[in-house]
């Protein structure tokens, strides 16, 4: 993605909606209202880093599915597709867009046991219900599709080729983000640092340069990592969004499958998809414990790859045994520890505060439907497309969490 260079001053003193945080989410919120013809207001987007280095939206592994186990998060996957499929058929020129727009060779969940095998059953019927192309497939037939797989311990296997596998991730935001400026909409590079808030509303904000911007109607928090630390400037200590490290290697073998792999999830959890043609990404947890960890703090602490990742693969493809990384990177989750399910909606006491935000793993593909929805608040006062309110803040205040069986 080329990096933009954005002013670091805003046009105006006021804006109707301030979005903080530039990157899937909060493009994706930009793009929905700037293309919404009920919407007449101004948007000002504040990026501290408008290269997204180290943003989740850079670390991404681009994967799109529609095997969950909650009817919203099939929905918003559903979304997700068709969005991606609609802009690569009406902007299939621009550079951005690849075209296919999704690498549909699918997911391929594993079990090595009958418990789970019912547990994917059940999850199988609620997608097909809502029209995904999910099917529970035998060892034999698995064997059969992918006759590189060592199958010998598996129960079963959940496999849809039907608009699940890879997408451009970056390629959507670059293309939305541009979209919004030529509608209007205006990104400044710099930081959220202050908020005043008087009457339960977010009066203004302030800038790391000092600059004041005073709101008209709505700020939304899209700050990834940081959006509990945003919250916070606003008084609100209860988001449970915090980092959490992943891991993403890619690999190269000697001998290339003779076909796409589909983004497998070893009954272990380590997952590993075709990147390439030639070559691979693998994607994992820590090996120790899962913990927060430093916004800023991209070390690895630990060798995954020879310690858990290489075991893993080469057990399940004997073909990975020569498997050698040619890339690697630890980015991060933005993790919700109470349900690992986005929060979308408004703050329950200060609701001109509004949040998208703990994706949890999903935000690439959730962004699409999820910034519609924001828009749809914005707008409307109201979701008017797909209601998103299982997602609501108030679930958290109540403590009534969405579970989710299906997190990688
Ligand atoms: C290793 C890895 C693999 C993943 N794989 C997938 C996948 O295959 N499929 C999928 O759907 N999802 C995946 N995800 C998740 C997905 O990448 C994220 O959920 C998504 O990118 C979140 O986007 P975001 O815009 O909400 O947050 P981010 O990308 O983190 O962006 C937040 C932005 O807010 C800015 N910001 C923060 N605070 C402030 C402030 N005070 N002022 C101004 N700006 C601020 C930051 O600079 C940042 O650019 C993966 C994530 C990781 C880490």
């Amino acid at each position: 993605m080329t990096p933009p260079s954005f002013p670091t001053t805003p046009r105006q003193k006021h804006y109707d909606v301030v979005i903080i945080g530039g990157a899937t989410t909060g493009t994706s919120i930009a793009w929905h209202l700037s293309t919404n013809p009920d919407f007449h207001g101004s948007v000002l987007v504040v990026e501290r880093d408008p290269t997204l280095q180290h943003s989740a939206t850079k670390a991404s592994n681009n994967c799109m599915r529609q095997q969950f186990a909650t009817k919203i998060n099939i929905k918003i996957a559903q979304y997700a597709a068709d969005f991606v499929k609609q802009f690569g058929e009406r902007f299939g020129s621009e550079p951005c867009v690849p075209n296919p727009p999704i690498r549909d060779f699918g997911y391929l969940y594993l079990s090595d046991s009958e418990p789970f095998t019912k547990i994917l059953a059940k999850d199988q019927q609620l997608q097909t219900s809502l029209g995904a192309g999910t099917r529970v497939i035998s060892p034999a037939e698995i064997k059969e599709r992918y006759p590189f797989f060592y199958a010998d311990d598996l129960h079963s296997g959940s496999l849809n080729t039907q608009d699940e596998g890879c997408f451009h991730a970056l390629g959507m935001v670059e293309w939305m983000r541009k979209t919004a400026i030529e509608n209007g909409v205006e990104y400044i590079r710099n930081e959220v640092v202050g908020m005043a808030v008087a009457h339960d509303q977010i009066q203004t904000l302030e800038l790391l340069d000092g600059q004041t911007i005073h709101v008209v109607d709505k700020v939304v928090n899209a700050a990834g990592t940081r959006a509990a630390k945003v919250a916070s400037l606003a008084g609100i200590d209860d988001l449970p969004v915090e980092a959490r490290r992943r891991y993403t290697y890619i690999f190269s073998v000697d001998d290339p499958l003779p076909q796409d792999l589909p983004l497998t999830i070893d009954p272990s959890g380590v997952h590993f998809r075709s990147y390439t043609d030639r070559d691979y990404l693998v994607g994992c947890p820590p090996v120790g414990p899962d913990v927060a960890v430093d916004v800023d703090d991209f070390s690895f602490i630990e060798d995954a790859w020879k310690e858990k990742v290489l075991p893993i693969i080469s057990r399940r493809i004997p073909g990975f045994s020569t498997a050698r990384v040619t890339d690697s990177w630890v980015g991060h989750y933005e993790f919700n520890t109470f349900d690992q399910n986005a929060v979308v909606g408004a703050h329950s006491s200060i609701d001109n505060f509004l949040f998208c935000v703990g994706f949890s793993g999903h935000g690439s593909q959730q962004a699409p439907a999820c910034g519609r929805g924001i828009a749809e608040l914005v707008v409307y006062g109201e979701f008017r497309t797909l209601n998103l309110s299982a997602l609501s803040y108030t679930r958290i205040v109540e403590g009534r969490p969405l579970t989710e069986r299906a997190v990688i």
